[in-house]
């Protein structure tokens, strides 16, 4: 067997793996670069089949430029990965576009992938040539998977995003895998524990109610899967009105319409019918009238409505806002973290927002104690770390602690 690391090494975004079993090759996730487009290598295009763990574009983001390099063949993932993915490559397109970036496919290579794509459910293996593929529940966003692939008595295993703790939307990941020879694990939080989620949530509660109560407005950007359904969940009885803007209205009907990918249909259903949701300017006219909570794209503030609010209430003292997610290198919102100041080259914006700006780690992604937890249960022959800036340090604990462990570059090939 033969694993290539096309992307995703020593960084998050871009992830890719190839697969060669000696009889089958497999890519598993194709993404790009979330803060730039930056792209994996070049995999051949004798390809067996793709997988995407799910629909973030770090790992779908450049799937369908595969078949504009004259891919034929089939991609594997489950119903919700699928359709949320359709909605945010065609975003991705947009933007690169917007922002005069070779995107290196078109709208028609997206429809191109549509024709051929195989829907897995998770726990159903299916054959493809002499391999075993199944997918197993990833817990991270609605419809991500992790896969394995069997093949000549040899299991490998591809983690793609996890999350094990269940959330406000999500069930917890699927660890019941065993008997995993290779094990490609993410690890963008192993030099962390995620403090207790309840408490965050009850923090982030009363900083809003204090905001309302003062008559501001709190700020939350979000992305637009999973975290802005995730907060709709969490804020259902907050007593405000809860103003919804971006691509999280698309991506709440399509993540509904798949009511088995995520732990509380009903619940979610409610909560978004009962938001306002932003379709036009005047909605934001209203909405900055206050008080009340806007929950908006992009998640790591790089476009989307969010640099709008954030230029019309940065002098007003008396609103907030509350990052939840994990901020990429170089993107503003980590700059906004480290600087207090919120400078959008793009938008051409430079603000230092006079608002209080708080970080809460709402994190979609498992804390190192899990990570260590599933490699006990899971105890594979080798691990391979990706996903992760701080890779090669949790490669070194790991073998500290008797695993063998090892954290690739992109390009690193490894024969097993
Ligand atoms: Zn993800
Ligand atoms: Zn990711």
């Amino acid at each position: 067997m033969e694993l290539k690391f096309l992307g995703g090494c020593r960084e998050v975004g871009r992830s890719s793996v190839l697969l060669n079993t000696g009889k089958e090759k497999f890519l598993m996730d194709y993404g790009i670069e979330v803060q730039d487009g930056g792209r994996p290598l070049q995999p051949p295009l004798d390809l067996d089949g793709v997988f995407i763990t799910h629909a973030h574009i770090d790992h779908s983001g450049f799937v369908p430029a595969l078949y504009s390099q004259g891919y034929q063949g089939r991609v594997f993932a489950t119903p919700a990965t699928f359709d949320i993915s359709h909605m945010l490559l065609e975003d991705s397109l947009k933007v690169q576009r917007k922002r005069g970036m070779e995107s290196g496919f078109t709208s028609q290579d997206i429809q191109r992938m549509g024709r051929k794509e195989k829907i897995m459910n998770f726990r159903d293996p299916q054959e493809i040539g002499s391999s075993t593929a199944e997918l197993f529940s990833a817990g991270h966003v609605p419809g991500a998977a992790s896969v394995s692939i069997e093949s000549r008595g040899k299991k490998v295993y591809y983690t793609g995003d996890l999350k094990f703790v269940p959330t406000d939307l999500m069930f917890g990941a699927d660890d019941s895998v065993r008997d995993v020879d290779l094990l490609i694990s993410e690890s963008t939080y192993s030099y962390k524990e995620h403090p207790d989620r309840k408490t965050l949530k009850e923090k982030l509660i009363s900083i809003i109610e204090e905001t309302c109560h003062n008559d501001g407005i709190t700020l939350l950007p979000a992305f637009a899967v999973g975290r802005t359904q995730e907060l709709l969940v969490m804020l259902k009885n907050i007593g405000f009105p809860i103003y919804v803007d971006g691509m999280g209205i698309r991506a709440a009907t399509r993540i509904l319409s798949h009511p088995k990918s995520f732990a509380c249909p009903g619940e979610l259903s409610e909560s978004f019918h009962n938001s306002h949701r932003i379709r036009k300017q005047p909605d934001r006219e209203e909405a900055l009238k206050g008080p009340c909570v806007i929950i908006t794209t992009s998640g790591m503030m790089q476009g989307g409505p969010v640099s709008f609010y954030v230029e019309r209430l940065a002098k007003r003292k008396n609103c907030s806002m509350v990052l939840t997610g994990f901020m990429v290198e170089g993107t503003p919102g980590r700059h906004l973290l480290e600087t207090g100041i919120y400078k959008n080259d793009q938008m051409k914006m430079e603000i230092r927002p006079e608002f209080p700006i708080h970080s809460f780690d709402f994190s979609a992604h498992t804390d190192r104690k899990h990570l260590i937890d599933f490699y006990k249960k899971v105890n594979p022959e080798k691990i391979f770390l990706v996903h992760g800036d701080r890779a090669q340090e949790f490669a070194k604990e790991l073998n500290d602690k008797g695993f063998d462990a090892v954290a690739p570059k992109n390009g690193d090939i490894f024969q097993v």
